[in-house]
This record gives C-alpha cells, structure tokens and sequence, in this order.
C-alpha cells in the first residue's frame, strides 16, 4: 500500500498550504490479518488455498473471531479446521498496532501512543488514540496520519514536517487495540433463542476522527477503514456514532457523506477569510463560503443529524464577543452544533488560551442563539496536559455554562 489515495491537489504546487506525504509504508512479511476489510480476507483466504466456494463462509468465521471476539491466535479460532488455522499462521498473524505507552487518567481516560511499522528522521512513525470514557457512552478519538499534510497555525501536529498516511488496516487497529486494552469483546454468543437482553454494553461505543492527520487526505483509506468499523456483523460502531472531523477538504466533503456516511465535524476556528486564512492556511484553497456551502449539502443532514463546528477558543486572536455573534449568524439555516475547544498550547506555539471568563461569555451568546451541545467535563486532564487554564478554570463552571470540551490533546 502507498499513499497514492492523495488527492492529487494535495501535492501541486501550493506546497505552504499543503506538505506531501514522503514515507511511503513497507508492508510486514507476514502481513496481520487485524483490520483487513472482507474483500481482503477472502484474497488471503485464496492464498492459503481455501476453495472459492467455501470463502465466504470461511470470511464470515474468521470476520466474527477478529471483530467480535477479538480473537488474538489463530488456535482460537474454533469454529476452522486446524488445518486451516494451521495455514493461516503459517502466512498472517493477528498482530496488533504496537503500544509504545499507555497512560491511565484518574477518571478513567486512557491515551496510547501507537507505533507504527517505518521511521521518520530516524523517529519512529507514532500516532496517539485516546479513549473517554462517560456515563452514557465510551468515546475513542483515531489518527488518520503520522502527521499531516496541512499546517495550520495552532496545531502542533502540522509543524510535523513529514507524513505517512495510515491504511485502512491501521486505522481498525487503533478500535481493536483498544477493545484489547479495555476488555471490550464479546466473550460469548447472544442466546440462540435471539435474546440479547444478556449482552452487556460496548465500552468503545463512539469514534471520533480527531486525533493526527487530515482524514480527508487519506480518503480511501478512512473511507475503509471506517466501513470495517461499523460494520454491524463485527465492530459494530453504527456510522450515528463516528465523526470525522476536517479542516475543509471541500471537494471530499461530499463523497464523504456519501461514501462514509459518518457524522461530519468541521475545523472553522474563524468567522472572516483573513484570519482562518492565517489559522488553517488551506483556507486560501477553499474559502469560508465554499465550505459552509459544502456543510449545508452534506448528504443525510438534520436536525437529528448535524454538523459539529469546532472553534479552538485563541485568546485576542478570535475570541471577541463580536466573534461569536458573527458565528452565529454565519451558520445560521445549517443544522449545527458549536465545538468549542481551549487552545492547548505546545512548546514554541506563538497562541495563548482564551481566558476562562471570556469562553464563558463567548458560550453564552452562542448558548442563547439556540446552539445547547451536550454539557462534558474536559476529561484526562492529568495525563493529557491541558492547557493550564482549563484545569483550573473549568471546576468553576456550572453544568448550564458549560459547552462541549473534547479532550484535545491528540496535538499535545
Ligand atoms: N485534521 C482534522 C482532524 C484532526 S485535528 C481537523 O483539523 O479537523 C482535531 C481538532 O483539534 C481540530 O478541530 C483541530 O483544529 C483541533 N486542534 C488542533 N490543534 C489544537 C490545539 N493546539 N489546541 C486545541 N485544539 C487543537
Ligand atoms: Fe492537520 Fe487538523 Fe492539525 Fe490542521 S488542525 S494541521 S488539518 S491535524
């Protein structure tokens, strides 16, 4: 696999707006079966001489001992012939994405750094999948890159200055990997008489598409990769409940809707052309009317089905009263809800976070124009190295002013 899914846009010439991806990824000898889609399983299936007639039932098996059961050897398998395990092990394995580190939050919230097979500089290629757990649901954000092709001022991951995207493969891993960690797998079969009242609810039940990388420069690989993921026969994360988060892309957000069909979150962190042009310089490719254009006709939107805008909250820079009025007007008639992020500063970042005082009064106005998000506490503030004020202005919130803070340390 290569990173020939890149738009071919992305490596024109506009290169300040855009780096192109130069490690290519060099694929193992003995290639981990873990994330391969069912069209891949049935070709492996081939190698090892399985006959035609038999792979699909074979991909079925093999499908639920991976996605279902998380089935870590081949002997587990029970449901195959020992000959057939046999020759599986002998040409695949059921490798993992490897973790470098694994940091546990006093609440619960978990962050692995992952590495990943190659080496940048002579760094190893590593990406961080972080995983939220909250009383209704367990929340796992995924990288998409090692990286990223863009660079937008305020994020620490774009002054990376070399990229690999993932495959399809490594992104299931980082869901599967932490299912692993997290003893999230089905141990047994549902009942035969067709009750489920028995099974018990997923930990990992939502992901989010917010750790390294621009996903939509990785099209094809998210686009497989995220099918793997919902698919209800296996992992099992309904499309409801994966977001993809980009900075515009425009000319992929469509055929992300209509080929992902995940639920749509968009990088806007700024109300005019001038300043977003500064902030997410891919701006100057596709403007503020273009992408709101392209929200607005993002395939399945609703009321029940919105687009979530993100807006780091930059202290001086875009987080005037009058900001936040204009934000609200800019998206009005779209079905919508406001993200909004404090700026998690890194070293030699040239930002400061929004004092806690201001995002309050900022939420407000977007609070009362009729944008409620669900209220959340910011989450693994002790491993996740928040930005300083967020740790200590956040306990004085009420639950009312409260707005949505992702934990967004994935850029950290
Ligand atoms: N590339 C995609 C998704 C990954 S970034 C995108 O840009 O949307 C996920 C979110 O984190 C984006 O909204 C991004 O703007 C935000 N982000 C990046 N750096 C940040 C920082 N230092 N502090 C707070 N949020 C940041
Ligand atoms: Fe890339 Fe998103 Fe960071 Fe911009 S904010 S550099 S698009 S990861």
């Amino acid at each position: 696999m290569t990173n020939a899914a890149l738009p071919a846009e992305a490596v024109g010439p506009a290169s300040f707006l855009e780096k192109r991806p130069l490690q290519l990824y060099a694929p193992p000898e003995k290639p981990s079966l873990v994330g391969f889609a069912r069209a891949k399983l049935a070709e492996a299936l081939a190698t090892v001489g399985v006959p035609e007639r038999q792979r699909r039932m074979r991909v079925q098996q093999i499908w639920h001992w991976l996605y279902v059961r998380g089935a870590q050897s081949f002997d587990a398998m029970t449901s195959l012939s020992k000959e057939l395990r046999g020759a599986l092990a002998q040409h695949f394995t059921l490798a993992r994405p490897e973790i470098a580190t694994e940091q546990v939050s006093v609440d619960g919230t978990r962050k692995w750094l992952i590495r990943l097979p190659g080496e940048i500089d002579g760094r190893p290629h590593e990406v961080e999948c972080v995983y939220i757990p909250e009383a209704d649901r367990g929340t796992l954000c995924i990288s998409s890159q090692v990286g990223c092709t863009l660079n937008c001022s305020f994020c620490h991951t774009g002054t990376q200055r070399l990229v690999r995207n993932l495959t399809a493969e490594e992104i299931v891993g980082q869901v599967v990997l932490a299912r692993d960690r997290l003893a999230d797998w089905i141990a047994t079969d549902p009942p035969s008489n067709g009750e489920v009242g028995g099974e018990r609810k997923r930990l990992v039940s939502n992901v989010v598409m917010m750790g390294m990388g621009e996903p939509l420069y990785n099209f094809e690989a998210v686009r497989d990769g995220l099918h793997v993921v919902a698919d209800g026969d296996g992992l099992s994360i309904s499309k409801r409940r994966i977001t993809l988060s980009t900075s515009g892309v425009v000319p992929y957000i469509a055929r992300a809707g209509e080929e992902i069909g995940a639920m749509l979150a968009v990088s806007l962190h700024a109300v005019g052309d001038e300043l977003r042009n500064e902030l997410v310089p891919l701006n100057r490719k596709y403007p503020i009317a273009e992408l709101l254009d392209a929200c607005r006709n993002y395939p399945g939107l609703s009321n029940a089905r919105r687009v979530t805008f993100e807006y780091v909250m930059l202290k001086g820079i875009n987080d005037s009263l009058a900001d936040a009025r204009a934000l609200v007007r800019l998206i009005k008639g779209i079905p919508a809800k406001i993200n909004l992020i404090p700026f998690n500063p890194w070293p030699g970042s040239k930002y400061e976070c929004s004092d806690w005082e201001q995002i309050e009064r900022f939420s407000e106005i977007v609070f009362d124009a009729g944008y409620a998000s669900p209220v959340r506490t910011p989450r693994g503030r002790d491993i996740l190295a928040a930005c300083g004020q967020l740790k200590s202005a956040s306990e004085k919130l009420s639950a009312r002013e409260r707005l949505t803070l992702r934990a967004m340390a994935m850029t950290d």
